[in-house]
């Protein structure tokens, strides 16, 4: 759909969407898993009182404490990457959640990071543009090196260096490097396996928008998807801190297509008729909407495996947890 058409259907009060809107990997993540959740969330903006749970067997207030946790610890590393000495864990001991707070902060303390590009930018903000559309991106950590060659990849986690096939070809792989890194808090009996981890909305779009708009750091030109990798760095498993994820020119192309599809698909339906409940109850059971939409029930259902619903913790759900 074309921008004018966009402002013709807004002026008529038909269209959805504010213009100025920027699709997420949230938004796209909504709409994929329930687009009546997408509807009411980016097009109604409708609050509603009961919070938001996830698949880790924890009561609804748990949970809360667990993103809470989360948020911490995000803010504390942030910190840390911008030379602000953290506030000291011993501030929290008395807290009744602090200590698994401490444990992640002294993982990450041990975690040596020595390997990143030098240049470590935390909370990064970038917008790509797909066809007419934006794509908002909000990087935990990028690290950037514009002329650094590429390294082996380090023992310590698991995963590969970028893979080969950049946009600039095989001869300017190796001359510069950008890391997407990730906090992650995820529990579990094992570390997710790196299918899992490619095919997640978050990675294709980070490193896609990376791949797309990253030009004002790079000499004006952004970095190529073979400069380009994702790493997870994972506070629940010590002996494997990390997952690294490349990306290739064939997986650029891929996404490209794809998020023009998606975004397509979301802008050609207008009405809440045309964004139906989610087919599989089992999204309903942890979703902020599940009395509204008489649904709450979904939690008593067994959830598709530890590793189908997203039980990860992202600073940004906090944001959106907290319209
Ligand atoms: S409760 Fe279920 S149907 Fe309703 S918005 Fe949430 S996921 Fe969609």
């Amino acid at each position: 759909m074309s921008q004018v058409s966009q402002l013709v259907r807004y002026w008529h009060n038909t269209y959805m969407l504010d213009p100025t809107f920027k699709f997420s990997q949230h938004s796209l993540s909504d709409f994929a898993e329930c687009p009546r959740r997408f509807h009411l969330r980016y097009v109604e903006k409708q609050a509603w009182p009961l919070v938001e749970t996830g698949p880790t067997g924890l009561s609804p207030l748990e949970y809360q404490s667990y993103l809470w946790r989360g948020a911490v610890l995000h803010r504390w590393i942030e910190r840390y990457w911008l030379g602000i000495t953290p506030a000291s864990p011993d501030g929290i001991r008395s807290a009744a959640d602090g200590d698994e707070l401490q444990v992640w902060w002294s993982r990450f303390a041990a975690t040596g990071f020595d390997d990143l590009p030098p240049q470590r930018l935390p909370e990064l903000a970038l917008v790509a543009q797909v066809g007419e559309h934006s794509l908002y991106a909000r990087f935990d950590l990028l690290a950037i090196d514009s002329t650094e060659p590429s390294p082996q990849p380090s023992p310590k986690g698991r995963g590969g260096a970028p893979s080969p096939g950049g946009r600039g070809g095989a001869g300017e792989i190796g001359s510069g490097r950008a890391v997407i890194v990730d906090w992650k808090t995820l529990r579990g009996g094992r570390p997710p396996r790196d299918a899992f981890l490619a095919q997640r909305f978050q990675t294709r779009i980070y490193l896609f928008v990376l791949a797309t708009a990253s030009a004002a750091y790079n000499d004006g030109l952004p970095f190529s998807p073979g400069q380009c990798c994702m790493r997870y760095w994972l506070a629940n498993f010590p002996a494997q801190p990390w997952v690294e994820i490349g990306y290739s020119q064939a997986d650029y192309e891929r996404d490209r297509q794809w998020l023009l599809d998606l975004m397509e698909d979301v802008l050609s339906r207008e009405g809440e008729a045309q964004f139906p409940m989610a087919q599989d109850e089992r999204r309903c059971g942890y979703c902020t909407y599940r009395t509204l939409c008489r649904r709450a029930g979904g939690h008593t259902a067994a959830p598709a495996g530890p590793q189908d619903l997203d039980e990860w913790f992202d600073i940004d759900s906090v944001a959106e947890l907290s319209f």
